[in-house]
């Protein structure tokens, strides 16, 4: 996702430009593996400072069901408001700061082309996005703590409750 806005910082204060969003993803996530193309939309205005992101933007992703371990389908979804300040001025040519691969934490610069790259931010966004604990349906049952066995789609032993005749002799031989 790449804006040039050259055009629009030479617009006045609050001129809007409206983008649809709907590409392939240039990245990949930690926690999740996106399967579809990124949808939504990106709205981009001057400001006094520089130009403002708002963003909503969604993709379909497969996380991993933190109680059975299977793949699951998920959407992440986020909405991005940041600010991007120009690191030169449109009108002389000027480098503003910061100086070249300065970096300055909290501050988003256009590039010296005048060219918004939004992608890192997205990329971060969705990542945050992701569920601790994904689950593959709320009520998944998950996997048996003793043997392993995926409770969805087996009973195992280990939760049988103990005969009370031998548990009344188990006590009697712990007492
Ligand atoms: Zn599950
Ligand atoms: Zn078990």
């Amino acid at each position: 996702m790449e804006y040039n806005v050259a055009g629009l910082l030479r617009a006045p204060h609050g001129e809007t430009r409206h983008h649809e969003v709907d590409e392939e993803p240039s990245f990949a996530l930690i926690g999740a593996r996106l399967t579809g193309h990124i949808v939504g939309s990106v709205d981009l205005m001057r400001t006094q400072q520089g130009v403002l992101v708002q963003a909503d933007l969604q993709v379909e992703a497969e996380v991993t069901c933190a109680r059975c371990l299977r793949s699951a389908q998920t959407v992440l979804a986020v909405h991005i408001s940041e600010e991007f300040r120009p690191s030169v001025d449109i009108r002389t040519g000027m480098r503003l700061w910061p100086e070249p691969d300065e970096f300055i934490e909290d501050e988003l610069f256009l590039d010296e082309h005048h060219v918004l790259h939004l992608d890192e931010v997205v990329r971060q966004e969705l990542e945050a996005s992701i569920p601790i604990k994904p689950l593959c349906r709320p009520d998944c049952a998950g996997l048996c703590p003793h043997c392993g066995a995926d409770l969805n789609e087996e009973q195992c032993q280990c939760a049988q409750p103990i005969d009370v005749r031998w548990e009344a002799l188990r006590q009697l031989l712990h007492n």
